[in-house]
């Protein structure tokens, strides 16, 4: 945690506080809630994008609007991606012509968590699913934020059960109270597919073969009409349970691993 203790977050002034506070930013635009972002933390700020749902790539298209020299965009490559997001990966960064900020997990956790638990740890229990997460998705998250006041993401309260409270600005007390601007927020699946279309912003192939959304390839799978959007992710679990930690809270668990 001490990396954390770095941020200072005197950097973030209390004008600032009080205007994410009040509630203001929630009813702004997509566009106006990055313009925002960009002119009060820039290059503070960063967009965290999986590479696996559109909305994403459309925020690397609207930053990319505002200001290319501004954009910046970090992934995490968990080890157990599909083929279709690293590809897509290489097809943004020629496109935009952007540095996507690569992290990875700990080889160290990652190797002894497989050699108590088994490659396929996931599909056992819930704990064992959050575990694998922390290691791979939410200690890497925590040290590509830490030279940051402000990042991006890409949810939406439409999306699942887990989303529907989320404001278009908010202070993210699961990230020592950084400010984490959701510009989608207000968004449809439907206004997110008619971005894509009319910019052809360059989606994940999975898409089209029934993927709504793409994480881990062991943890995805296509839905049916009528699912849930998220209803491919650990398709195992209950509803309720199915986020991964970088935006609920829960800790990447010990047990020394
Ligand atoms: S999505 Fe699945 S494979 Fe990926 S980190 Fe979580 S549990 Fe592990």
């Amino acid at each position: 945690m001490a990396q954390l203790e770095l941020v200072g977050h005197s950097r973030i002034s209390e004008e600032t506080l009080e205007q994410v506070r009040s509630g203001a930013l929630d009813g702004w635009s997509a566009q106006r809630v990055l313009e925002w972002g960009l002119d009060q933390f820039a290059p503070r700020i960063s967009l965290s994008a999986s590479f696996g749902s559109p909305e994403g790539l459309v925020l690397v298209d609207l930053m990319h609007r505002i200001d290319p020299d501004r954009t910046r965009v970090f992934t995490i490559d968990t080890g157990r991606l599909p083929q279709e997001t690293y590809d897509l990966m290489d097809r943004v960064r020629d496109r935009y012509r952007i540095e996507v900020g690569v992290y990875f997990p700990q080889p160290e956790r990652v190797q002894a968590m497989v050699r108590e638990r088994g490659l396929n740890l996931f599909y056992e229990s819930v704990e064992n699913r959050r575990l694998c997460c922390g290691v791979r998705k939410v200690e890497p998250l925590k040290r590509a934020l830490a030279d940051l006041d402000a990042w991006i993401a890409g949810l939406r309260r439409e999306q699942s059960v887990t989303r529907s409270e989320v404001r278009a600005v908010e202070i993210d007390q699961v990230h020592d109270d950084r400010i984490k601007l959701n510009p989608l927020a207000r968004w449809t699946r439907e206004d997110v597919w008619s971005y894509v279309k009319k910019h052809n912003v360059p989606v994940n192939a999975l898409h089209a073969k029934g993927y709504p959304s793409v994480g881990c390839a062991p943890c995805s799978r296509a839905t049916a009409d009528g699912e849930d959007e998220r209803a491919g992710r650990w398709w195992w679990e209950q509803a309720e349970s199915r986020e991964c930690g970088i935006h609920d809270g829960y800790e990447d668990q010990g047990s020394g691993i």
